[in-house]
Order: structure tokens, then sequence, then C-alpha cells
């Protein structure tokens, strides 16, 4: 008749059990048929191995939040893996108390509460080991709750709204453990079963034991817990069990596409809403507090996403790189731009079929090098000392790379534009292709088809050039603070090159903000929706912490950037191949260079 207390407890898992299966079933179902055989490939031990190593150190340790953030990490782990812990050596402990293998489903949950005072082997042990892993699931628990009103004392500077859904579970979810604390002391003060903790709270709420007051806070426990697991699969909870679907799915290859399938739901289900994206996100230094990642995940499971926050994103790539969970925040954006565009796709039948000229190397500088032109000048002067035979493919009359009609959502035009490219490129019988745009060589790099043509960005073309002292630029004590761009640096892991051509030259000071921290200009053309004055802010606030390094000149590697800073005129900016070639005419006028003959008659020819 007592069992009747596990009743909540067992219709919510019920419940919780069958929402999983559907889902994670439709999930897999709809993966293409190409990406079903990578999953079913990846189930090899080594593989599966990685997968569960993963969920060991990320799903339950939180790894990746710990080295952000200790406090932050501790709360989470304590949550994940003391539950975990919880429940594993709950049923250790049953099946030492049963001596059998197989034991009731519930059993573990109420242990104490249906055993009430038997004996077995090491079953004080069980007991310290079981009251030490709740009192640890407790100061989780209590941190939790801190950080709702305290955010400031998790270094974080803002926490996300929660919807009514994530209440419920919230709520339910901070009552579980108190209310099984209490049950277990009031059962221990009863029977005597408990340990350090659970004695000693018996003995404080001692005045109020009985039998039926056991009965209610063990049906109390167990309706927080039915209720939690009721209201999980709608709240972002549901991220725990998809977030292990992900790691499996994610190992097994499989990525997202440029149209919405069932892994776009597997990445947004996986989202915890931690917040840890927001707090890195410049646009909230701008006033934009609405379109970060977090609360694009969130609208896109809610169905109500709008376009004034999905095109208001500089696609940056902080949040990406601030995501413990792996959410590729960027790729998922875009997909969701082709998405809302659909309908908006230009046709370009009018594009040219011009010839292609041959030549051994190819350069395309790409609009945004087009507008500013000290760039291509520096280039030609680059491939004049290196005595290429360039064919500068788009110096007239041609399209654009295409990345940035991606960045905008416009998939099918930009696949023309690749097509037409592509063709040209192809018919140069080019080996080389040197770009001096981030966002072109980005492209060029994953969205081109190019065989046997080694695609170069311009820092990886001029440091081959130094090694092999085709050039050489004479180095100077110049402090030079240098600025990733975000699409090179975080979007391609393109960090040392142009770092290599500037110690070439100069003293590049390190700074705080760089690499993968490295802030974006503001200039970025992924977010449609931004105000110039907006921008400025950005720009303004980047720029201001480069001049704490008291540079001589702030460098970078990408005309886009480099634009947007020249607008704040407190700065001396160059690209990296300008930096190289006036630092090639100093040194040519200065100290007579060990040049190469080519370099030698330039340099005349410069002089
Ligand atoms: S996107 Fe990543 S970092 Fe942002 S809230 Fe979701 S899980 Fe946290
Ligand atoms: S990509 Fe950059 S701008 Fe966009 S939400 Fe992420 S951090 Fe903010
Ligand atoms: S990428 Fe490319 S096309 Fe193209 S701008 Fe740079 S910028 Fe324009």
């Amino acid at each position: 008749m007592e069992n009747f207390i596990i009743i909540p407890f067992t219709v919510g898992l019920i419940y919780l059990t069958l929402v999983l299966i559907y889902r994670f079933v439709k999930w897999v179902r709809g993966l293409s048929k190409l990406d079903k055989l990578r999953l079913v490939q990846s189930f090899k031990i080594r593989r599966m191995l990685r997968s569960l190593k993963e969920v060991f150190y990320e799903g339950l340790l939180h790894r990746k939040i710990f080295r952000k953030n200790p406090v932050l990490g501790y709360m989470h782990m304590s949550l994940a893996f003391g539950w975990f812990l919880l429940i594993v050596l709950g049923h250790i402990e049953v099946m030492a108390a049963r001596r059998s293998l197989l034991v009731p489903f519930y059993l573990p949950v109420f242990f104490r509460y249906f055993e009430t005072g038997t004996t077995f082997f090491a079953s004080g042990i069980f007991s310290f080991l079981m009251d030490f892993f709740l009192l640890i699931v407790l100061s989780g628990v209590a941190l939790a709750m801190l950080k709702r009103f305290k955010k400031q004392l998790f270094g974080m500077k803002k926490t996300t709204r929660l919807k009514t859904g994530d209440r419920m579970a919230l709520t339910s979810l901070w009552l579980i453990f108190p209310l099984r604390l209490l049950a277990e002391g009031m059962s221990a003060e009863l029977y005597g079963n408990g340990s350090f903790l659970t004695s000693s709270v018996g003995h404080i709420i001692g005045s109020f034991s009985s039998e039926s007051t056991n009965l209610v806070l063990w049906t109390a426990y167990s309706c927080a817990l039915g209720f939690f697991f009721a209201a999980l699969p709608n709240s972002r909870y549901m991220h725990i069990p998809t977030e292990v679907l992900l790691i499996f799915v994610r190992n097994a290859g499989i990525r997202l596409k440029k149209r919405n399938n069932t892994y776009t739901d597997i990445q947004v289900f996986s989202c915890s809403r931690c917040g840890l994206c927001l707090d890195n996100c410049q646009m909230a230094a701008a006033g934009i507090n609405h379109a970060q990642s977090v609360y694009i995940l969130k609208n896109i499971r809610n169905n109500n996403l709008t376009d004034e926050q999905l095109f208001n994103c500089l696609l940056c790539g902080k949040c990406e790189v601030d995501c413990p969970v792996g959410i590729n925040t960027i790729d998922l954006r875009i997909t969701q731009r082709i998405e809302s565009t659909l309908q908006y796709n230009s046709s370009y039948n009018y594009l040219e079929d011009l010839p292609a000229r041959k030549a051994s190397t190819i350069y395309f500088a790409g609009c945004m090098t087009h507008l500013t032109p000290g760039i291509i000048a520096s280039m030609k002067t680059l491939f004049h000392m290196a005595g290429e035979n360039v064919w500068f493919m788009d110096e007239e009359k041609a399209p654009c790379c295409g990345r940035p009609l991606m960045l905008a959502g416009q998939h099918d035009a930009a696949s023309k534009l690749i097509v037409n490219n592509t063709r040209k490129i192809l018919g140069s019988g080019a080996k080389t292709l040197v770009v001096s745009c981030p966002i072109c060589y980005k492209v060029f790099r994953e969205d081109y088809e190019l065989g046997n043509v080694e695609v170069l960005f311009h820092a990886e073309y001029i440091s081959r050039l130094i090694r092999e002292q085709i050039i050489l630029p004479g180095k100077t004590t110049t402090r030079i603070v240098y600025h990733d761009p975000c699409e090179l640096g975080r979007g391609m892991g393109m960090f040392e090159p142009p770092r290599e051509v500037l110690r070439a030259t100069g003293k590049v000071i390190p700074v705080k903000n760089e690499k993968q921290m490295a802030h974006c200009c503001g200039g970025s053309l992924g977010n449609l929706k931004i105000s110039q004055q907006e921008r400025a802010v950005l720009r303004n606030q980047a720029v201001k912490d480069y001049q704490q390094y008291l540079p001589d000149v702030l460098a970078t590697a990408c005309p886009l950037c480099k634009k947007t800073f020249a607008r704040h005129r407190g700065i001396e900016v160059m690209d990296i191949a300008e930096i190289v070639v006036s630092s090639i005419r100093k040194s040519a006028e200065v100290v007579p260079v060990k040049a190469s003959v080519k370099e030698e008659a330039f340099a005349e020819e410069l002089v």
C-alpha cells in the first residue's frame, strides 16, 4: 500500500523516457542517408570510448566551464556528477543489500524509506558515501540559488531570462535534494539508517518525527522528482540528454548543413542556456542585448525567431569559442538566415562567362580590398619582387567571392558566383590562388572545389617569401599591435602567419584580447541590422583597448578591419602587406640589405 509514494516519480520517469525515445528516434531518422551511415560507422570501440570520455568530462565534470570559472564549474559539476554518483552508488547499495543484480527500478531512489534497519555488507560505508554525495549535490543547489541572485560572484555579467517551463523545472530541481535530505533525515531518526548528514538533520527535526510525517516527506520528494521529469522535455534541461546525443553525432563527423535538418534540432536542444556566450559579446557595448546566440537558440526552439534578431550579429565567433557545449553558433545562424531569405535569392543569370587568363598564380583581391587600394598596390609590389606570373582575376568586371551573400543567407546566389569563379580559376591553369581578404579566404577554402589549386592567404604567401629570402624586410623597433580579424583568427584558426610576417619588420606586442579572444572591429559584413553609430561604439572600444599598449601602428590582415579602424583617426592602421612593403622601402633607403637579385632590381625602381 505504501508503494503509492513511488507513483509521481514513476509517472514522471515513464513520460520522460517515452518523450526521449520519440525525439531521439525522430532526430536520428531525420538525418541524411550519408549522415546515418556515418553514425552507424562510428559505433566502433575506439570512437565510442572517445565519445563516452567526452560525455564524462563535459556532460558530468563540465571541464570547459571549470577552466573558465572554477566556482561556476563546481556548481555544474556538483549537480551533474554528484547526482550521477548518487544514482550509481544507490544502485550498487541496493544490489548489495538484496544480494541480487536485479532490483526494482525505484528502490535505489527510495531505499531508506523501504529498508528500515537491515544491515548488510559495508552498509555503514554506503550510508556515509550516500550522505557525502548528497552533501555535494546540495552545495551545488545552494550555489545555483545564489547565482540567480548574485551572478557577479560567479564572474558573470548576465544570466538568461527564464520562461515558465524553465521556472517550473528549476523550482522542482531545487526542491528535489532538500526534500530528499529531509525525508532521509526523518527515516534516519525513526529507523537509524542514516549517516553523518541525514542523522544530524534527523536529530534537528526529531520533534516532528512520526510515520506519517515520514510518509509526507517521501511523497513530496517523489512529487518533486516526477514533476522535474515531466517538465524536463519542455525546459532548458532537455539539454542534459540531448548533449549526450550531440557528442556522439558530432564525433561521427556529422556537421550542420546549409538547410535545417534534425541535426539543427540536436544543436538547438543542447543549449543549456548557461549564458556564458553573453559575457564576451561586444554587441552589448552598443546596447544590443536581444540578439546574442543564447536568445537565437531559444527562439529557434520556440519558433519565434525574428529577422531583427537573426541579422543583428557580427558573426565574430566569440560566442562559439565560449560555448562549453560546442554549439556551432555561427553556422547555425547562417543556416537560419538561408531559411529566412529563401524567397529573396537573386538570379545572377547575368554573370558573364569571361575567359580565364593563363597564369601560374592568381590574385583575387575581393571587393573590400578594392576599397583599400594601398593593399592592392602592396600586393602588386610583392608579386613583382617575387617575379610571379600573376593574373589579377578581379581587377575589373569580376563577381564577388560569394561569402558576403552567404553571411546574408543568400546561399543559392552565392553558389552561382562560386560556380562562375571556379570555372575561371580552373581554366587559368594556376597552381596558386592568393587572397588578401579573410572573408574571401574562408569561402575559397571551405566552399570552393579547386582541385590541386593551393589557396594561400597573403600572410602565408608573404611569410613564405620572407623564409625563402625572396624579400628582405628590415626589422625595426616599431611597436606593432596586431588585430586578429574574426574570419581569419576564430574563423579559420590562422594566428601565426601574420605575426610571423610582422616579427620580421618590428616588435609585435602581445595583448590581452588577442587570438581566440580578439575583438571584432565592428565593421563585420555579417551584421545587417547594426547602425553606423553602434559600429563606431564597437570600433572605439577595440581601439581604446589596443591604445593601452602604446603601439606605433595597429596592424591587421583584413581590408574591412583596416577600413573600419582607419575611421578612428587616433591610431595609424596598416595591413601586413603594406607594413612589409614599407619596411622593404625603408631598408632599401637606409641599409644596403642582402637582397636577392630580383629584389635589388625592384628596390631600385622603388627608391
Ligand atoms: S550557446 Fe552555449 S554558451 Fe550560450 S547559453 Fe547555449 S550552451 Fe551556454
Ligand atoms: S557571433 Fe559575436 S556578435 Fe554574434 S552573438 Fe556571437 S559574440 Fe555576439
Ligand atoms: S570577400 Fe570577399 S568579396 Fe569578397 S569582399 Fe572580401 S571581401 Fe568582398
